[in-house]
Order: structure tokens, then C-alpha cells, then sequence
């Protein structure tokens, strides 16, 4: 009998099964064939939606409106994300590779925002982090406890009152888009993976952007090498379930169920064959409104990954536990916006207003906007293609179930022409909001999930990425659990991608090590300061 009748399939035999195709799975297959020796042509990624990319989304035309449901900020401590675009050659220059491309970006346009926070029209001065001795302290508290310390505490019962005033929450929670109900063992976790930002919090100075928007500057090229490795993407596919056997007392996957053209399909799992599957998604029933109509909320689970989640965890607790993350969603939704103006006047209004050219500001929030509203006016242009005279900027609202200050609705029930009349008339362009409202279209999305990975959880509410039982399936993306790094990034997702391929192959190999500015002292000594600004 051979080998692989056996079912012990040999490493250029052995099959891997992706389930969902955001940067996770992405990035674990550029990982399985940089250092896992798998045979490309062998690996196989399911995707539900008829486009690659998951939650790195960018699509649309000049025409029509661009629309990207997120933006992205990176940091040179992601470390797992620079690995892997260190090898992934940029689609412009396939001379050099991505992570070349966004160096030389960075070093060419910085940030360095001068309005950061808005209140009634004016740009507020932020040296200062506003703190109180108390918040201080409970800072300090919070970064000495043990993760073990928190279980499901929010983060307005550590901190006063005062705290959600001050310049330094209103700058940091709409950097990483936290609420006064998230985790405030999550909370904790960013303040020691980012605590050597906090002496430019201000002027956002350490964070990396990418050229273009994340689809075109980085799951584009990724998608384009593992195609050209030979790697299969199944798109328009759904898994439904996985069917589990007891080997030894480890749960192997025997078969993956999907629905492809309305069809149900079963694909068998040989014995050594592997399946990472993204649990959950942060984008999942996201909708889009248009000028004249708004998105809906959607909560019935219609995509695929909540639903696939559920049914993989009722075969072990070891698997974790998805209504923890999908059931609050009015703790965890909010509302995206992209705006694609024909023409430069709102970019010009801008950068006067501002002091900064687009791409060097990063994000501006009004402070005072009942939504909590943010934008970001990227660097033009923003996608590949993109023509001279159309400018995209990107924006969100946190509260997107209050009234506006000017607009007296919802965001959640506003059209993107609403929306736009609520932004111009806080930045107090009332003079020219009409001409502006006819050359610009604003497309808002709602995002019922986007802020589930932020919601209270007890250990264990997330599986490990190989749980202890699992004979050959791994969880990869924001659900899975990476001690010390950070969930809503980019980087957690990649470190997913490592941390399963090297445990699955059982590689002598490490994910790549975090970076932690917490064992610097210059750093604690600067982050002691700011706190003291
Ligand atoms: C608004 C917004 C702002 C952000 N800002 C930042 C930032 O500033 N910095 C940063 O680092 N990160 C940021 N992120 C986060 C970052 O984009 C995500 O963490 C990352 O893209 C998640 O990738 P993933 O592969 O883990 O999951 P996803 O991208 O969500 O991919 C999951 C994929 O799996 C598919 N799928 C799921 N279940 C099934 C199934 N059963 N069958 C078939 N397909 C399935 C889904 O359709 C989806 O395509 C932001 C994201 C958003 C949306």
C-alpha cells in the first residue's frame, strides 16, 4: 500500500484547506509555501464573497463612488505583516517587494497631523492628555495587573468618570475605535503594544500608511504571487460545517461542507491534511447605503462565518465560544463612510483648515459631533486607477444610534448626502456645503460586527490557534487567541497565520517575536512624560 493509500501523504502530498481569504489565510499560505515546503497547487482557499481579500477590502470607480469598508494605520512593530511583505513583490515594481514600496512611502510622506481634534469648528490644542492624578494611576494600575486580574471588567469600570473626557481617550479611542463598554483587558493589551506611541499620540507621527489603499498596496500583490504559486481560490464558495472524527483523543477534520452555486459539496480531508479556518469577521453583513439611501443594519447571520463558527464549536469547548463575540452587536457596531469627490475643493478646504496636505494628517475627529465622527484624507491617489481630478477620503461615526448635532437623524438612518451635510457643517463650510453636496458621493457602510473582537470575554472565549484536541485544524484571524498581541489589526491576523503554520507543521520555528516597548526604559520614560503633558 502506498503512502499516501495509507493516509499518511507525504509533505509534497499533504493538502491544506483555507477557509476565508483575508490576510489570515492569505498570509498562511505564503507561510506554508516560504516555510512549509507545501506544494502550492495543494493548497486551496475557500471564499464565500466573489472577491479575495476579506476585510481588505477596496473596490468601485470614479464613477460610481469608491468604497473601502475600512482604512488602515500600520506601525514598524508589525512585525509579522512587514515579514511577510518583505517576500510579496509589489504589483508596481516587481523589482522590489511591497514592504520596499511602503518604506520608501513612509519615508517620502510622514504624518504629522496638526488637527487631530476638532471642537466647534476650531482645532483643540492636545499636548496635553488632559489626565487627573486618579486616571494616572489607574493607568499605571491597569499595566501592572495581570491579564488574569480582569475577566469580563469593561473599561469604564476601571477608569473615573473624568477619564472619557480627556484629550487622551478622545484620541486613542478613535485611533483603535474603542468604547467605554469594550474589554478592559483588551484596552490593557494596547496600552502595553502601543505605549511607545503614546509620546506622538498627538500628531499620529509613528504610524505607517500604505500607498494606495490595503487592497491595491497589500492584498493584491499577496492574491496575485500565491496565484501565480499555483495556490486555488474557490470564491463564491460556503463552508458550512466541518465533520469531525476521534483519532486517539485528538478531534481530526474528516470533511468540509460547502454550498457553491446553490449546490452542497462535501470534500473529504485526508488524515495528514490540514484546514485553518478565519473564525468570525469583523466585515460579515456589512451593507452599503448610497447618497440617497441609507445601509441597513443586517443580524440575521447571513454570511458565512458567524454561522460556521457556531457549528465548529459544538464539537468541543476547546473550540470557543462565538456568541461572546456575534450576539451584542449594538456594543459592536458603527458606521464607515468613503466619499469620492469629483475634483480638489474639499481637499483644498482641507489642507487650509488643516495645515496638512492629504496623507501627512491622518485622522481629524470632532470632538464635539454627537457621532463622534472622524475622516482621514489619504494621500492622492488612493486606488490604482484612480483618475487626476477625483480625490477619496474615508471617515467613520462611533455613535451611529444618536441624532446629529446639525442633521437631526441617526447616522444610522442618514443617506451620504445627510452624513455629508453633518461633516461640512461641523468643519463650517456652510457656504460652500451645497456645491460640495453635488460633486461629492458618499457611500456609508454599516458594520453590525466591527467591533466584536473589543467585547468583554473570559478565557477560553477564544480558542487557541491549535487547540490542545485538534488532530489537524487551527483558528486563525481576530477570534483565535495570541497572547500580548493586539485583535482590529492586521498584524494579530498575520501572527495567526505563523503561529498555525509553524504549529501545525511542527516546524523548529517561532513566529516572528513581538515587540514590546514596554522592556525599553527610554520608552516607559517617554510614555511616564506624555502622561504628564
Ligand atoms: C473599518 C476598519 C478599520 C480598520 N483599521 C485598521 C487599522 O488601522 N490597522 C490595522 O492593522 N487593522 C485595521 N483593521 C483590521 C484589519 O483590516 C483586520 O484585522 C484584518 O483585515 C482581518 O483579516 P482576517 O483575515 O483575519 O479576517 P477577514 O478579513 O474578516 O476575512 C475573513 C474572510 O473569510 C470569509 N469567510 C468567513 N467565513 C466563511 C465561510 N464560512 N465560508 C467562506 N468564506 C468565509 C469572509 O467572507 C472573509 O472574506 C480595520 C478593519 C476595518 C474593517
Amino acid at each position: 500500500m502506498s503512502t499516501t493509500e495509507n493516509n499518511v501523504n507525504p509533505v509534497q502530498h499533504r493538502k491544506v484547506h483555507l477557509i476565508g481569504s483575508g490576510i489570515a489565510s492569505l498570509a498562511s499560505a505564503a507561510y506554508f509555501i516560504r516555510d512549509g515546503g507545501i506544494n502550492p497547487s495543494n493548497i486551496t482557499i475557500y471564499e464565500e464573497m466573489d472577491k479575495a481579500g476579506g476585510s481588505l477590502d477596496g473596490a468601485g470607480s470614479a464613477k460610481d463612488g469608491y468604497i473601502m469598508r475600512g482604512g488602515r494605520m500600520l506601525n514598524f512593530s508589525y512585525v509579522c505583516t512587514y515579514d511577510l511583505f518583505s517576500f510579496i513583490p509589489s504589483l508596481g515594481d516587481p523589482g522590489i517587494m511591497v514592504l520596499d514600496e511602503i518604506k520608501a512611502f513612509n519615508k517620502n510622506i510622514k504624518t504629522h497631523s496638526q488637527a487631530r481634534l476638532v471642537e466647534d469648528g476650531q482645532i483643540l490644542d492636545v499636548s496635553s492628555m488632559g489626565f487627573s492624578i486618579r486616571d494616572r494611576l489607574d493607568l499605571v494600575e491597569m499595566m501592572a495587573a495581570s491579564e488574569s486580574h480582569f475577566g469580563a471588567k469593561r473599561i469604564n469600570e476601571w477608569f473615573e468618570p473624568n477619564f472619557f473626557k480627556t484629550n487622551f481617550w478622545f484620541m486613542w479611542d478613535t485611533m483603535f475605535a474603542f468604547q467605554p463598554w469594550h474589554s478592559a483587558l483588551e484596552f490593557k493589551r494596547y496600552i502595553h503594544r502601543f505605549i511607545h506611541e503614546f509620546k506622538r499620540i498627538d500628531t499620529l507621527a509613528g504610524v505607517d500608511r500604505t500607498p494606495y489603499n490595503q487592497f491595491d498596496s497589500m492584498a493584491r500583490p499577496l492574491i496575485e504571487w500565491l496565484k501565480e504559486q499555483g495556490v486555488q481560490f474557490e470564491l463564491g464558495t460556503r463552508v458550512t460545517d466541518l465533520y469531525f472524527s476521534l483519532t486517539g483523543e485528538k478531534k481530526t477534520v474528516q470533511s468540509i461542507q460547502l454550498i457553491k452555486d446553490g449546490k452542497s459539496k462535501s470534500v473529504k480531508v485526508r488524515l495528514n491534511d490540514l484546514v485553518l479556518v478565519t473564525i468570525g469577521s469583523m466585515t460579515a453583513d456589512s451593507s452599503l447605503g448610497l447618497m440617497d439611501s441609507a445601509p441597513r443594519l443586517i443580524t440575521d447571520k447571513r454570511d458565512g462565518s458567524w454561522k460556521l463558527w457556531e457549528a465548529i464549536a459544538k464539537n468541543s469547548d476547546q473550540f470557543g465560544h462565538p456568541s461572546v463575540f456575534d450576539s451584542r452587536v449594538d456594543e459592536s457596531k458603527w458606521e464607515s463612510f468613503t466619499v469620492t469627490c469629483q475634483g480638489t475643493e474639499f481637499f483644498d478646504l482641507m489642507e487650509e483648515f488643516s495645515g496638512n496636505k492629504a496623507g501627512t494628517g491622518g485622522l481629524v475627529t470632532l470632538k464635539d459631533s454627537n457621532w463622534l465622527m472622524s475622516i482621514v484624507l489619504a494621500y492622492q491617489p488612493h486606488f490604482i486607477g484612480q483618475p487626476d481630478n477625483v480625490t477619496v477620503f474615508w471617515g467613520y461615526g462611533l455613535f451611529q444610534d444618536k441624532e446629529g448635532n446639525f442633521v437631526k437623524k441617526k447616522m444610522a438612518d442618514c443617506t451620504g448626502a445627510e452624513i455629508l451635510t453633518e461633516l461640512f457643517s461641523h468643519l463650517k463650510f456652510d457656504e460652500v456645503s451645497d456645491k460640495l453636496l453635488k460633486t461629492s458621493n458618499c457611500i456609508p457602510c454599516m458594520l453590525p460586527y466591527i467591533t466584536s473582537q473589543f467585547l468583554t470575554r473570559s478565557p477560553g472565549d477564544r480558542p487557541q490557534v491549535v487547540p490542545e484536541i485538534s488532530g489537524n485544524l487551527a483558528f486563525i484571524g481576530q477570534f483565535a487567541e495570541v497572547p500580548d498581541d493586539v485583535v482590529f489589526t492586521v498584524e494579530y491576523s498575520v501572527r495567526t497565520a505563523q503561529t498555525a503554520v509553524y504549529g501545525l507543521l511542527e516546524l523548529d520555528k517561532q513566529p516572528t517575536l513581538i515587540y514590546k516597548g514596554d522592556h525599553h526604559v527610554d520608552v516607559l520614560f517617554n510614555a511616564m512624560k506624555t502622561m504628564f503633558r
